[in-house]
């Protein structure tokens, strides 16, 4: 008999959920992870006594209420709500695009004009039936508006044409015919405080957590600890790469403390223009406290520039590509998943999806259900 019923590779979200959940159905649990730390991409570490998300932002939000219930056991969530500022070569315009993006833009005022304005510049660009992300983009918000906040920001982010990207990445954003800078549409938001390690520290409560331990190089004898193994890495790495490589974007952080209280008054400052190397600035105090909270005294900042590569083997692979040929290969790597009955493959890499924390959190707790009855 193996010594563990579960082997869970990888502490980030999808991980440390099953982790905790099978656990509290009374299974025995290891969770591994190749990194030195626990929390995976939502690993946050505290530098002059601010929580630096060291892998990127991350603002959970999220519709589902049992998702909101479920994290806020782990953590208690202040009241953040992302609204990063767009920076076009000097230019500062909203996000995510509003009346107050429309206003900057083009002088309109009313809901009316702004969305006569965009009829009137899809109606030139003749799109119909949008294809890929610059025609789903200019139908969405009009020519100038892509020309200035998408396109370069876009290509930046993921390496290719705008026309090669599938139209779904642009839609992740919210359009608004009102005054409203709230980047997300959901009804609960907010950053766990004292930062994300901590909540994911509390999921592992009392589970066995074997950090620097990396289970590709050590399949086998890993493997035979537990009777089921939840694999969340890369799902062509799991399998050598027989079937060819996945693409995946990777980003590489510059992280400075400054000596200033107040770098760029704003948490997320996106460089929308094509020949800024970066694409954003996370300035990581204001996510943790409130611009007008009394107290917020620290004299220093943490800021981040991020910069966008197309991912090669030794790099962290943080988005996947989800063109056509990608997805058409992954379904491949799905089909050989299913016959390795042992394997439950998980999360962001191991399903080659582009989820966000909440889905991520949404589909561990119903794999749990499925596995668990
Ligand atoms: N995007 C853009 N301009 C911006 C912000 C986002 O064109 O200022 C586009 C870009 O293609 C990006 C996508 O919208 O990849 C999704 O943005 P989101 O903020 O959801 O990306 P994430 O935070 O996951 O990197």
């Amino acid at each position: 008999m193996a010594q563990y019923d579960y082997l869970i590779v990888g502490a980030g979200l999808y991980g440390s959920v099953m982790a905790r959940e099978l656990t509290d159905v009374g299974k025995k649990v290891l969770v591994i992870d190749k990194r030195p730390h626990i929390a995976g991409n939502v690993y946050t570490e505290e530098i002059e006594k601010i929580q630096v998300h060291k892998y990127g932002a991350h603002i959970f939000h999220t519709n589902n209420k049992q998702v909101w219930d479920y994290v806020n056991k782990f953590a208690e969530f202040n009241r953040f709500t992302n609204s990063p500022v767009a920076n076009y070569k000097g230019e500062l315009y909203s996000l995510p695009f509003n009346m107050y993006t429309f206003n900057k833009m083009w002088g309109v005022v009313t809901p009316k004009e702004a969305m006569e304005k965009i009829e009137e510049q899809k109606k030139e660009a003749d799109i119909k039936e949008p294809h890929n992300l610059e025609e789903q983009a200019i139908s969405l918000v009009g020519k100038d508006i892509y020309e200035k906040l998408i396109k370069g920001y876009t290509e930046k982010q993921w390496g290719r044409p705008c026309t090669e990207l599938p139209a779904f990445i642009i839609k992740r954003l919210p359009v608004r015919l009102t005054f409203d800078n709230n980047y997300f549409n959901a009804l609960y938001q907010g950053i766990p405080i004292g930062g994300y390690t901590k909540m994911v520290e509390k999921m592992l409560d009392g589970i066995e957590v074997r950090v620097k331990t990396d289970y590709l190089k050590n399949k086998q004898k890993l493997g035979e600890l537990a009777d089921k193994v939840i694999y969340t890495g890369p799902i062509d790495a799991y399998f050598d790469y027989k079937l060819g490589t996945l693409q995946y974007r990777s980003v590489r952080f510059e992280t400075e403390v400054l000596d200033m209280p107040n770098y760029q008054g704003n948490a997320a400052v996106n460089y929308t223009d094509r020949e800024t190397p970066w694409t954003r600035i996370i300035e990581h105090k204001w996510f943790e406290f409130g611009k007008d909270i009394e107290g917020n005294d620290i004299p220093k900042t943490v800021i981040s520039r991020e910069y966008s590569s197309e991912w090669k083997p030794g790099d962290e692979p943080y988005y996947p590509v989800n063109d056509e040929k990608n997805n058409n290969l992954y379904e491949k790597y799905h089909d050989l998943a299913e016959t390795e009955k042992k394997v439950i493959f998980g999360g962001r890499l191991g399903e080659y999806k582009y989820y966000d924390m909440d889905a991520v959190i949404a589909a561990a707790l119903d794999k749990v259900n499925i596995i668990s009855t």
